[in-house]
């Protein structure tokens, strides 16, 4: 049992305005007028993808249950499979090394969806970690998520771009410490007090 809300209407206007103004400003043109191209490319995994996607409530898992809201768990999805899907980097007008290989990736999470590989599926820490990408795009939207992260992997690299930080940050918390934490309200929190450069 955990008392976390069970809210999933996450999306902050604000905190969601506030930060595609600045991700946009710092960002060349050519990588912003590629937003609707990548929205087709999320659109055809996700559908193609659909049928494969269960409930991350229905996985065994131990410990996420004390810091995600039951309903939050019911309503993202997991996807196990055997290697990442590739974002077409290029594409969007981004290096096409500025993300990890695909065959590096754990697990890779678009929208309320995330993909995890046979290797990790059982690694609670993997979910644990893209299910903090669910919140923050949940938040921030598509359009702030995707400038937000366009601008990080351009200004500070994959690693240390602001979305990973946090989700890095808190997995290692999760991963060091068993003190439970309210994860939604702590990434609320830090994306509210975010600043980009
Ligand atoms: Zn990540």
């Amino acid at each position: 049992m955990n008392n976390l809300s069970a809210n999933t209407d996450l999306y902050d206007k604000e905190i969601s305005s506030r930060l595609v103004d600045a991700a946009k400003s710092s960002l060349p043109i050519e990588i912003t007028e590629h937003y609707h191209d990548l929205l087709c490319w999320i659109d055809s995994v996700l559908d193609s993808n659909l049928r494969f996607a269960r409930p991350v409530s229905e996985f065994t898992m131990q410990r996420i249950h004390g810091y995600y809201p039951q309903g939050f768990l019911s309503a993202s999805r997991a996807i196990i499979c055997k290697q990442c899907p590739a974002v077409p980097l290029t594409q969007f007008g981004l290096r096409d090394d500025a993300l990890p290989s695909p065959s590096d990736a754990a697990g890779f999470t678009l929208r309320d969806m995330y993909f995890v590989t046979h290797e990790s599926v059982d690694d609670e820490s993997t979910h644990f970690h893209e299910l903090i990408h669910v919140v923050q795009w949940h938040i921030l939207g598509d359009e702030c998520f995707f400038h937000l992260y366009a601008s990080g992997l351009l200004s500070a690299g994959y690693r240390l771009s602001p979305l990973e930080e946090i989700a890095y940050d808190l997995q290692s918390r999760f991963d060091s410490d068993d003190a439970e934490f309210d994860v939604i309200m702590e990434v609320r929190r830090r994306l509210a007090n975010l600043r980009v450069q």
